[in-house]
């Protein structure tokens, strides 16, 4: 067995040989911090902050003319992001959207394609879920009159890290209508295999879709040709669009003839939208699920940021990620084997997203004296710690100087100074 090398030139020159390197330079990195909370907030970038100055000066020069006139007419801006973000998710060009955020794109897919008939009346999810996606399924479930405590179905996790793809599978009975899961886990950070569980979905007659707020930006997809029927994500994780920025969702295009469950003037046909009609013509794209009109402001940065990724490639930002996440785990192992740390992430590289996590029974003041030391991780209740080091701004060598900090800190107890117990954030 090759014993892992760890000095600090040792990072220095994965650093040296690391084909993304140059990306760093575009991000404004908090001073003196080492910043591994990229999948929670992305830090700005040059392009972004500067794109939306592009539109904020297209609202001072054109006025109510910038929705046709500028570099970036804002009539058509949704469905410019949605072109730019399709490759990252393994999309069309038409079946994304840039609109609504997480949360309001998954109340209209569900209120699209969640048509509950005879007994096929239950929405099947999981019980890891982050508490945004149950909220709005336990809310449309009322909506149509149903109980969630019978009609939402929460497949359950051995491990309370992970869910097995046979158990999600058995869980798709015949009264199932719809299934709504993540494509990676936001404590343990497992991808599910979005594949199978499509075609096994699809076996029974079931539609399925995915949350893609964990992996847009950090693992490839396919969505198009696994067959996938929608997608939503949020685009200030991974994608670096700034605090609020608007969100995405995909539909497939065997389904853009479904009206929208929650219909808007801009859910119309581009073309027929100002002919004012009371009777919605709807676009035959993913448009369709858009609503009001665009936060325009806040959709500005994706701008900047997405060109980023199409230097970059998504495939060589999952490279660099799993290097750099394998790296933190064997470093862990190596220099902080005495210190009861569970790794809690899929060791499995297939599986594994873009951030490692941790369990610790000092978990909360494990944080805050991380965050003491300038190094920003983040805290999930009640024993985790989620650190991911983002393959376009991060280091080999930030990670090294985290696992030094880490050990001092846990090598001279200096979280005892701390409460152990969260903050209002995290
Ligand atoms: C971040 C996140 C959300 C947040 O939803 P918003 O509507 O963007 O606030 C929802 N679901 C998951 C799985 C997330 O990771």
């Amino acid at each position: 067995m090759n014993s892992l090398d760890t000095t600090k030139a040792y990072a220095q020159k994965l650093d040296q040989e690391d084909i993304l390197k140059s990306f760093r330079n575009d991000f404004y990195l908090p001073k003196e911090t080492i910043y591994f909370d990229g999948n929670s907030l992305g830090l700005m970038s040059k392009q972004a902050e500067s794109t939306l100055h592009t539109l904020l000066d297209s609202w001072k020069t054109y006025g109510i003319d910038g929705w046709t006139e500028g570099e970036h007419p804002w009539f058509y801006l949704s469905e410019k992001l949605g072109e730019m973000t399709a490759p990252l998710v393994g999309a069309h060009k038409n079946e994304v959207i840039i609109t609504g955020s997480t949360t309001t794109n998954l109340h209209q897919l569900v209120a699209t394609f969640f048509k509950p008939e005879g007994n096929r009346n239950k929405i099947l999810a999981d019980e890891l879920n982050f508490p945004s996606d149950i909220y709005a399924l336990q809310s449309q479930l009322k909506l149509k009159g149903l109980d969630p405590k019978e009609h939402l179905i929460r497949v359950k996790s051995k491990d309370h890290n992970t869910l097995a793809t046979e158990d999600i599978i058995a869980a798709m009975t015949d009264d199932i209508a719809l299934i709504v899961l993540p494509s990676v886990l936001y404590r343990s950070g497992q991808i599910l295999d979005m594949k199978t569980l499509t075609t096994e979905a699809h076996r029974r007659g079931i539609i399925i879709g995915f949350d893609l707020c964990h992996s847009v930006g950090a693992i490839p997809h396919e969505l198009a040709e696994w067959g996938v029927d929608f997608a939503f994500w949020c685009t200030y994780k991974h994608l670096n669009g700034g605090p609020g920025s608007v969100g995405g969702l995909y539909v497939h295009q065997k389904h853009f003839g479904h009206a929208p469950g929650l219909a808007g003037w801009f859910s119309s046909k581009k073309d027929k939208q100002f002919d004012m009609e009371h009777t919605l013509t709807h676009a035959d794209t993913a448009g369709a699920y858009q609503i009001g009109t665009p936060h325009v402001l806040s959709a500005a940065p994706l701008l900047g940021s997405l060109e980023i990724f199409q230097q970059a490639g998504i495939h060589a930002i999952r490279q660099k990620s799993l290097q750099l996440t394998s790296y933190f785990l064997e470093l862990l192992k190596t220099e902080l084997g005495d210190y009861d740390f569970v790794i809690a992430n899929p060791l499995d590289e297939e599986i594994r997203g873009a951030h490692v996590f941790l369990e610790h029974p000092d978990a909360a003041r494990i944080c805050k004296a991380l965050k003491a030391e300038k190094i920003i991780p983040d805290f999930r209740s009640p024993n985790g710690i989620r650190i991911a080091p983002v393959a376009l701004y991060n280091t080999f060598e930030e990670v090294w100087n985290v696992i030094q900090i880490l050990k001092k800190i846990m090598e001279e107890k200096r979280y005892e100074k701390f409460e152990n117990v969260r903050g209002v954030i995290a």
